[in-house]
């Protein structure tokens, strides 16, 4: 049986008139976990949020939340957005102008019907967590771009949604307050510990904040794994590329027996810090299994590793040069 929020999407198929976005998507985000959806722009991270939300009709497939199914068009069922317990955070911050901060985060817990008590002191405990406890009165217009994150992170937050969903929320931000924000919300989801389904093309908030991330292209799965699974050991050279790999080799498998010694390479080894995925390396996932890219070191830009370096010995992909930890769990 599933768990209070777990998420379970089955075949998730969307198509914009003759266009597929997402391609038969399988997925399961246990209760409690973090979850991100990384890929370049127009890979389908958005739709698969949205229908999550409900705010997008799946083609085909299904969704559940919390074993509740919430989506299955070949069966009638669409629970309609306000009826599926999300939270959701966007990137445009997506406030009431004309209300007070305390008047935005406290609009879900009033359609509850809550008392009145109840909902005051949820709010100031919610202000109180995002750090802004003293800014309650303020319309949310004269909030910096942060803050005004902030409100809306505590907003999704406080109608007690058994499923958070992140759009991009922290693209409009610089990128000292990225990080800032990044470790924030880590720390809430530590603190709260709800369900998260996060979207970003940005890898390296993707390795900071994920128990798992799902690596997306053309609207389809190329890698799930934790940050560290993904960072290390990248399943195909998109993968390699999109997490930040310059140099990487073509090469064909010749043997894959594990007592065979390795063939001569047949690719010039790169220019710094090279090392070919041996041939007992698990295949990447495309379609031929006998041809394979082995990915090598060297990050275009410096990433945080995750949590715990990978092991460069064992790694054909390992970074050159691993900094600090990130929060992963
Ligand atoms: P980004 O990071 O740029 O937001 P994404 O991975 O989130 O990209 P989506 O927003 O899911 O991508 O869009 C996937 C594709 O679907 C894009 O090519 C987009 O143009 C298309 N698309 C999204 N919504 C619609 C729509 N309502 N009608 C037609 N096409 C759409």
């Amino acid at each position: 049986m599933s768990s209070v929020a777990q998420v379970e999407i089955k075949g998730l198929t969307k198509t914009f008139g003759d266009v597929t976005v997402v391609s038969g998507l399988d997925l399961t985000v246990e209760d409690g976990e973090f979850l991100t959806l990384l890929g370049p722009s127009g890979c389908g991270k958005t739709t698969t949020l949205r229908c999550l939300a409900g705010l997008e009709d799946p083609t085909s497939g299904e969704i559940s939340i919390g074993g509740e199914v919430v989506a299955a068009p070949a069966r009638g069922v669409l629970v309609p957005p306000e009826k599926r317990r999300t939270g959701m955070v966007f990137q445009s911050y997506a406030l009431w102008p004309h209300m007070t901060v305390r008047d935005n985060v406290g609009y879900p817990v009033k359609l509850q019907k809550l008392p009145k008590a109840e909902l005051v002191s949820r709010v100031q405990e919610l202000l109180d967590a995002v750090g802004l406890g003293d800014k309650g009165d303020r319309l949310a217009t004269e909030l910096s771009g942060g803050q005004q994150q902030r409100v809306a992170l505590a907003r999704a937050m406080a109608g007690r949604p058994r499923l958070l969903l992140y759009d991009e929320p922290l693209s409009n931000l610089d990128a000292k307050l990225r990080a800032v924000m990044r470790t924030e919300i880590r720390n809430l989801h530590r603190e709260i510990g709800t369900t998260s389904v996060y979207v970003t093309h940005d890898q390296e908030e993707a390795m900071v904040l994920s128990d798992r991330i799902i690596v997306m292209d053309e609207g389809r799965v190329q890698q799930c794994g934790t940050p560290r699974e993904v960072y290390s050991r990248p399943r195909n050279r998109f993968v390699a590329d999109f997490v930040g790999f310059e140099n990487i080799v073509s090469g064909t498998v010749t043997d894959r027996s594990p007592t065979s010694s390795p063939s001569p390479p047949t690719a010039a080894a790169p220019r710094s810090g090279p090392r070919a995925r041996p041939p007992s390396a698990p295949p990447c996932p495309s379609r031929s299994a006998a041809r394979t890219s082995a990915s090598a070191a060297t990050p275009r830009r410096p990433t945080r590793s995750p949590a715990g370096s990978p092991s460069r010995s064992t790694s054909a992909a390992a970074p050159t040069s691993p900094s600090t930890s990130a929060a992963c769990g």
